[in-house]
């Protein structure tokens, strides 16, 4: 039987990007009657965070992504944290050590520094191969008996073609000697992506990999562990990425990218689905507007067309609005109810808001801006004596560049880093905020902006913030 899997990352807010892939893997699966699996990669234990993986799940099952088997349903082939499956990869990685596939590198960092620049003066654009890594015996054992830390590499060919079969794309001629001797195993004994995809793909017994054609340049590697595991590759599948409308590859700095502004924004997650089941592909009929079961009824994964698909903004708000407007008014009612209503965002705001009103008619005043999307703005709305033009968008862009630099999204750090700001640029703190008050809430009559930006998110913080400078 078919089994697919989406295997994010928990290192961030859940991206549309996963729930793109997660959707045809999904479609793939129910079409052919098979199993969809969820499987957490968390082995950057530094990066991974127990709330990420948590919103990703969250955002999954908003969308109508349900998952067959997974970390929080269980399954017959679990854990499918990869945190949990330590010991699974250390075996693996001393079978290949083993048969002599894979080998212990005791190489220091200053060491790799200098092989990679020795290369670069030579114009040499090979990648580093085991040839090159390679210490004298008598060096190996020295290392070796003073305990020095070590990964564990792959052998890998130094020249000649590799080929990968891709469903969408026919044979793919990769160089393999553009393939480095990739480490499996850090040396903190946690194995890498490479090692820990293949492994658990093989023993969780995933028959198709439908994932981003960033991993393209992956695949030498994988087929190689197959071959050297003696194990049958998966078919790969891999997806056009998504684009901004400019083409270059959707990132955060030019369009939202996280699942949880557009719930926020009070998109509906069927249409949020449907624009993603369009991206790349279309049904038979070419009808824009489908709801995930007619498109899995519909499926076939060759009609995936490979250029670029664009993620566009506007284009979703007019799916959405076809979308909100076939409620009939009974259900728009409770939707409409539910989505501003909803504890988990309502909540947070309740101790800004409470110790400053006196009836429940004052909230919407102090605090609409936590139900709105963006802001209407006009220059008059920023007029203030600390500012002309040119300083404000100086405050308002600086702002949002040190915004974009926070890993995790905090009102400490976000304090930390606009103070640090405004005594740089010497403005007065209560004159520096101003702009940020108005782009973010429309007034400066609202609770603290800083706690405003920390419980809208980065997402909608950074977008109002470029709504205002635009
Ligand atoms: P940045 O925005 O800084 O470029 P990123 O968008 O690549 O980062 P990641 O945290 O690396 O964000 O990616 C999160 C998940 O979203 C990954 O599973 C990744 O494959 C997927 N993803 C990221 N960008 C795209 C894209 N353009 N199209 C499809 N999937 C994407
Ligand atoms: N953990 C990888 C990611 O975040 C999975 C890639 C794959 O599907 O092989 O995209």
């Amino acid at each position: 039987t078919v089994r697919t899997r989406v295997a994010p990352s928990p290192t961030g807010d859940p991206h549309v990007g996963t729930a793109y892939i997660a959707l045809f893997n999904l479609a793939f699966a129910r079409q052919h009657g098979g199993q969809f699996i969820l499987r957490i990669e968390d082995t950057d234990q530094a990066r991974s965070t127990p709330e990420s993986e948590q919103a990703i799940m969250d955002s999954m099952r908003w969308l109508g992504l349900e998952w067959d088997e997974g970390p929080d349903v269980g399954g017959e082939f679990g854990p499918y944290r990869q945190s949990e499956r330590r010991d699974v990869y250390l075996e693996h990685v001393q079978k290949l050590l083993d048969s002599g596939h894979a080998f212990k590198c005791y190489r220091t960092a200053e060491e790799l520094d200098a092989l990679r620049l020795a290369r670069q003066e030579q114009g040499s654009l090979t990648a580093l191969k085991p040839s090159d890594l390679l210490l004298p015996a008598d060096e190996v054992a020295r290392r070796e008996a003073a305990g020095e830390p070590y990964v564990v590499r792959m052998k890998v060919p130094e020249e000649g073609v590799c080929v990968v079969d891709d469903m969408l794309r026919g044979a793919i001629e990769l160089d393999w000697a553009q393939v480095d001797a990739q480490i499996l195993l850090k040396s903190d004994g946690m194995p890498t992506y490479h090692l820990a995809n293949v492994v658990d793909d093989h023993l969780m017994k995933i028959t198709h990999v439908i994932r981003g054609e960033e991993w393209i340049s992956s695949a030498p590697k994988h087929k190689l562990l197959y071959e050297y595991f003696g194990w049958d590759m998966p078919h790969l599948c891999h997806m056009p990425l998504l684009r901004n409308p400019d083409k270059s590859k959707l990132s955060k700095r030019k369009n939202p990218t996280s699942i949880l502004f557009y719930d926020r924004m009070g998109y509906m997650p069927e249409a949020l689905l449907n624009y993603l089941g369009r991206m790349g592909w279309s049904m038979p009929d070419e009808s824009e507007k489908f709801t995930r079961d007619q498109m899995f009824a519909n499926f076939d994964i060759k009609r995936v067309s490979l250029g670029g698909p664009v993620f566009d903004v506007e284009k979703l708000r007019w799916l959405n609005s076809l979308w909100v407007r076939e409620l009939d008014a009974e259900t728009f009612a409770q939707r409409f109810a539910a989505w501003g209503l909803r504890p988990q965002n309502i909540l947070p705001v309740i101790p800004h808001v409470q110790p400053r009103i006196e009836t429940f008619s004052d909230v919407v005043p102090l605090a609409g801006h936590f139900l709105s999307g963006l802001t209407p703005l006009t220059p008059a709305s920023f007029e203030h004596k600390a500012y002309d033009e040119e300083r404000l968008l100086t405050v308002l862009q600086f702002g949002l560049w040190q915004l974009e630099e926070i890993r995790h999204w905090s009102k400490e750090d976000i304090e930390a880093r606009l103070f640090a700001l405004a005594r740089l640029l010497d403005i007065k703190v209560r004159d520096f905020l101003f702009p940020f008050f108005i782009a973010i809430a429309g007034t400066s009559a609202t609770i603290s902006v800083l706690d405003s930006m920390a419980l809208l998110g980065p997402d909608m913080s950074r977008a109002r913030l470029r709504h205002a400078i635009d």
